[in-house]
């Protein structure tokens, strides 16, 4: 009977395993959720809990009927550890894995379930149950079947591409990074050495230990996720800080999964308010491409969003979230809302272009839009014209009407010439009461029938003014500019000097006339 106090202690020893198991499982589960892979962690130490605890009992069992039910309930848990650990490792790494191929390994998973549970009926994951006859206690002693291989392939297959999946994490030269990737090594390959001195048949009476060094290996992974338990810690800073800062702000963790957000971005992406914690950022704001791209590429930049029918502009901006030992474990992304700052540099650009009595171009914003017109054309080459116009006795219609009368003439003009032009058409206020108008691609003829057109409703129409009749004359000149590709020498400056000695001529012939530039009437 000496025997006895020997199978206690290995009793003693798996039991402990089992135990330490559940603890991580739990632990895990109110500390670690969110870490990257904490999830499949929780469930791998909980089948290890599982698995370990149920293999106390199959020793302690006197009967080949007893191990046999304890060998069941082991096998509810085992196939799916490695599998668990797998997907911890991906998860751990933030790679996805395919739903078709994590759908296979749960089906391979739960095919070894059923065969072991029902083997007594084909024994096609047992050849042979039976005790062991050199032992002086109640051991298994089993013949592995065909489906006995294919499930040690699946769980060496698992562990195997665990390591490779980990060992490519090595690249990442962050030295921190790099031991966690070693601890999680280290704890995937605990128990597969320790299986090999099973194998061996090493171990005391046969006595399988590699459910001891499961614990061992769990604790090993614990380490390794440890660093991420900082979004449960803190709680009171969070509640304060983050509600009530102004700017929506979302947590990720390194997976990009959501951790938390607060009340402000509620406003600004609903979609989150549905169960959003948990999930990837990229699967709760599917219907926005654009902002998923820019939250995973972590680029700071401005994204337009239209909210109750109104336009708003935010900044996104992207802050590291790191633990004590710096390991960066997950990031903010906050949506400032900058739309005043985007409207007032709208106005402000508006301003230093647009002339604001007649609301067209200015002089200086004319040029550079007409400068462009002329640098296509050097390069691609082609026709341009010019049209200056010049109001007739302006300086009559202030002395006679005021100025205000005179501003609302300049404004009305400048109306009549926006309408009479076509889209592309550049117009812009000169001087005082003396527009320019740029037409890309418009020979000079066709330019004329723009401004005759133009003179002639003007001066066909009057305005009232305190019941006074005011009528208006233009006077127009023109010139065109004919540019071949690669040809640099003609600036705007050059035709619209042409252009003004047009008018010049206009005014000379006795207004309310367009006059075109000719070069044998004006030799330069
Ligand atoms: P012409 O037919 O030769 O062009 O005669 P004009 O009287 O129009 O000639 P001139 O160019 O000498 O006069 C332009 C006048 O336009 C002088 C100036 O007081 C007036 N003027 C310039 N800018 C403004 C403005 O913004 N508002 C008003 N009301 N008048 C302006
Ligand atoms: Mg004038
Ligand atoms: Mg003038």
């Amino acid at each position: 009977m000496d025997f006895l106090p020997e199978l206690i202690m290995y009793i003693l020893i798996v039991s402990i395993g089992g135990m330490i198991s559940l603890f991580l499982s739990i632990y895990a589960f109110l500390k670690l959720r969110d870490a990257p892979g904490g999830k499949y962690f929780i469930l791998a130490a909980a089948m290890s809990a599982i698995f370990t605890l149920a293999y106390a009992f199959e020793l302690a069992s006197t009967s080949l009927d007893e191990i046999k039910f304890w060998l069941k309930i082991e096998y509810l848990a085992l196939p799916f550890l490695p599998l668990f650990v797998l997907l911890m490792c991906f998860d751990y790494v933030g790679q996805k894995v395919k739903r078709g191929i994590r759908n296979s390994l749960f089906g391979i998973a739960t095919l070894t379930v059923l065969m072991q549970t029902t083997n007594d009926f084909h024994h096609f994951y047992y050849t042979s149950i039976g005790l062991k006859t050199d032992t002086p206690f109640a051991i298994a002693d089993l013949e592995g079947g065909p489906w006995f291989y294919i499930h040690s392939l699946f769980l060496y297959g698992c562990i195997g591409a665990s390591i490779v999946i980990l060992f490519r994490q090595l690249r990442n030269k962050n030295f921190k990074f790099q031991m966690q990737v070693l601890l999680m090594i280290a704890g995937v390959l605990v128990p597969v050495v320790a299986s090999f001195f099973y194998v061996a048949d090493v171990t005391p009476h046969g006595i399988d230990l590699g459910p001891v060094f499961m614990s061992v290996s769990f604790i090993l992974h614990g380490i390794a996720l440890l660093p991420f338990q900082m979004f449960n810690v803190a709680p009171i800073a969070r509640d304060t800080v983050f509600e009530s800062m102004e700017e929506g702000a979302i947590v990720l963790n390194q997976n990009n999964v959501i951790v938390d957000y607060n009340q402000a971005i509620l406003k600004i992406l609903p979609v989150l308010q549905k169960l959003a914690i948990g999930k990837a950022v990229g699967e709760v704001l599917s219907e926005s491409r654009l902002l998923v791209k820019i939250i995973l590429r972590e680029q700071k930049c401005d994204y337009e969003l239209y909210i109750d029918g109104k336009l708003l502009h935010f900044q996104i901006r992207f802050s590291p979230v790191l633990n004590k030992k710096d390991v960066v474990v997950g990031k903010i992304v906050t949506f400032v809302n900058v739309t005043e700052r985007v409207e007032m540099e709208r106005t402000l650009k508006q301003l230093a272009s647009i002339d604001g009595l007649t609301q067209v171009f200015n002089r200086t914003f004319f040029l550079k839009k007409a400068e462009e017109v002329f640098s296509r054309l050097s390069v691609d080459g082609g026709k341009a014209s010019v049209i200056m116009f010049d109001i007739d006795h302006f300086k009559k219609v202030n002395d006679t009407f005021g100025h205000a009368t005179g501003d609302t003439v300049l404004s009305y003009i400048a109306r009549m010439a926006t309408e009479s032009l076509r889209e592309g058409d550049i117009l812009g206020r000169y001087g005082g009461e003396e527009f320019v108008v740029c037409l890309p691609d418009t020979s000079i003829d066709a330019a004329q029938k723009v401004a005759e057109a133009l003179r002639k409703e003007i001066s066909e129409s009057y305005l009232m003014i305190e019941g006074k009749r005011l009528d208006l004359t233009l006077s127009f000149g023109i010139s065109e500019a004919q540019i071949d590709a690669g040809e640099f020498g003609c600036s705007i400056q050059d035709v619209m000097g042409k252009a003004d000695q047009a008018l010049y001529a206009a005014k000379e012939n006795g207004r309310n006339r367009v006059e075109l530039f000719m070069k044998q009437f004006y030799p330069i």
